[in-house]
């Protein structure tokens, strides 16, 4: 076989269930909703479904398990990530987490819709928690029902791939399997329910830890657990750090806030609006993590924000992404300062392994994104602010206008009045008509000063196009793109889906014949529920 590659069966997996062996678990057994103390998870099975189909599945994340495409389209594997089958070495469980939601200490949540089957050892010696998102109540649903609509699983399972694809930490999505049971949902919590097809999306993780479980124990003063799951994680995340050193855990917080800051880093660049960065919603690992209301942007908005929940306060838009981040690890800092004591340096690291740590990445970022060599703060910074506030004051595409901007050349000769918008960038402009002279002026002072910073770098034209194509992508999951492919499902044809995941699984690269693609968001979508709107 390839590449050392051995398919196996799912029979085969090899299970090494860490969490439930090495952390403190809930004696209580039953599956009642409740407050769980001093455990960092509660067994739990899933709940068997009436009429499992598999819809969509990853060959790339089944490879990650060793199971080839034989063992995905076996019945056992739907039967498996449907949740009515368990392998004898699987221990299912729920974890138990806190969170602050909207700047706001909620206390205990938890894996509410959301059981982890357990971890897989491939034979690479990765370890691959599998998580099942639907699957029924847990201890932590509390008034909800544990189950996921079809709508939210095609976006997840969609999302996660297309990250993955595009460079982004995230974590995995295995499966999309309906559940062939209706499930009644409010999309807009406005007081008009109605019934959906179920799904069960399985996801795939080195780890699904949050900040949100380290702070739940911290808010009740319950150390000895607390440590108990740093170790663990040390140990199992961080193995590379010595888990023994006195400054450990400082170490381990250093790395979660590079990795944040590289993460918010990635999002910023496509335009990923995540839409719901609570604190029980970011990953230790620095993964994007709980694919919600996402999404993309399309006219460059920095107050933009897909969660129709948040409207108002906008604390979780596009712009305020970074500043979040901060606020988030502050919260983790504050957890882990019960164990560490040292206030002082948690905040030098939150300003080191953050702050900075963002900055110059995003001003590689940036400078990337322009085709610069590299980024010079004495010119670049200027550079960089003009345009994002050029970009913001007519509707701009983002995506088609940074993968345009490729095809601008620094030889032209500087204008002095534009009189329209240029060939190269005039496909990203949602409304044309409105672009008067003010702004062209603007914009050509803007290109003149462009291009005599690239005339300065030097750089070969091909090599800066191949340079940019390779940050700017030509493909995101748009979305009014997703929201056709959930339509057609919701008819019973899954062909969209599996065309955009192929799609995505080459943003970068320029694919003609699905050209349509790349294009604006259609006027249709502007206000449509799903497309603008999404809670
Ligand atoms: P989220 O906003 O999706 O991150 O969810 C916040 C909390 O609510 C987590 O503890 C989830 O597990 C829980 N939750 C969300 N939706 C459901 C659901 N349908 N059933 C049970 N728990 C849910
Ligand atoms: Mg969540």
């Amino acid at each position: 076989m390839l590449n050392g590659f051995i398919p196996a069966k799912l029979e085969a997996l090899q299970f090494d269930n860490s969490f439930v062996n090495n952390l403190p678990g809930d004696t209580d057994v039953s599956n009642n909703r409740r407050q769980v103390y001093e455990a960092c998870y509660s067994k739990v099975q899933p709940t068997p479904v009436s009429g499992p189909k598999l819809l969509a599945y990853s060959p790339e994340v089944a490879r990650l398990l060793d199971l080839d495409d034989v063992a995905c389209n076996s019945r056992l594997f739907t039967e498996v990530f449907a949740g009515n089958t368990v392998l004898p070495d699987m221990s299912p469980f729920a974890m138990c987490y806190g969170g602050h939601q909207f700047g706001n200490w909620a206390g205990q949540l938890g894996d509410g819709r959301a059981i982890n089957l357990g971890e897989v050892i491939n034979t690479r010696g990765d370890r691959w928690v599998l998580q099942l998102k639907g699957a029924g109540p847990t201890q932590y649903s509390r008034r909800a029902d544990g189950l996921a609509v079809l709508r939210s699983s095609v976006r997840e399972f969609l999302c996660s791939e297309a990250m993955h694809h595009l460079g982004i930490p995230t974590t995995r999505a295995l499966s999309l399997i309906t559940t062939g049971e209706q499930v009644l949902r409010d999309i807009l919590y406005d007081g008009h329910p109605g019934m959906e097809p179920g799904a069960v999306v399985c996801r795939v993780s080195p780890s699904f830890l949050r900040f949100g479980n380290f702070e739940l124990f911290a808010s009740r003063n319950d150390t000895q657990t607390l440590q108990t799951l740093i170790n663990y994680t040390l140990a199992t995340d961080f193995p590379h750090l010595d888990a023994s050193a006195p400054d450990a855990v400082p170490q381990m917080f250093a790395e979660i806030c590079e990795r944040t800051a590289h993460l918010i880093d990635h999002w910023m660049r496509v335009g990923f609006v995540h839409g719901v960065m609570n604190t029980d919603n970011m990953s230790t690992s620095g993964l994007t993590i709980d694919y919600g209301p996402y999404g993309w942007l399309e006219p460059y908005d920095v107050t933009w924000t897909p969660n129709t929940t948040d409207f108002q306060g906008r604390r979780y838009s596009y712009g305020n992404q970074p500043h979040i981040g901060l606020w988030n690890l502050t919260q983790l800092a504050n957890a882990f300062h019960s164990i560490t004591g040292e206030a002082a340096r948690l905040q030098e690291i939150l300003n080191n392994s953050y702050r900075r740590v963002f900055l110059t990445s995003w001003q590689n970022t940036m400078a990337g994104k322009l085709g610069l060599r590299s980024f010079n703060t004495s010119t670049d910074d200027d550079l960089v602010n003009e345009l994002l506030d050029i970009l913001s004051s007519a509707e701009t595409d983002m995506t088609i206008f940074f993968r345009n901007l490729a095809d601008v050349s620094p030889a032209d000769a500087p204008g002095t009045g534009l009189h329209q918008l240029p060939s190269e960038l005039a496909d990203a402009y949602y409304q044309p008509e409105a672009i008067n002279r003010k702004y062209l002026q603007r914009l050509q002072n803007w290109l003149n000063l462009y291009r005599r910073r690239l005339q300065a770098d030097n750089l070969d034209k091909r090599e800066r196009k191949s340079r940019m194509n390779r940050i700017n992508p030509k493909y995101v999951l748009r979305n009014y793109m997703a929201q056709l492919a959930i339509d057609k499902a919701e008819d019973g044809d899954p062909s969209l889906i599996h065309e955009l995941h192929d799609l995505l699984r080459h943003p970068y690269d320029e694919q003609p014949e699905r050209e349509k693609y790349f294009q604006k968001r259609p006027e249709w979508a502007r206000h449509k529920v799903g497309c603008s709107m999404l809670s």
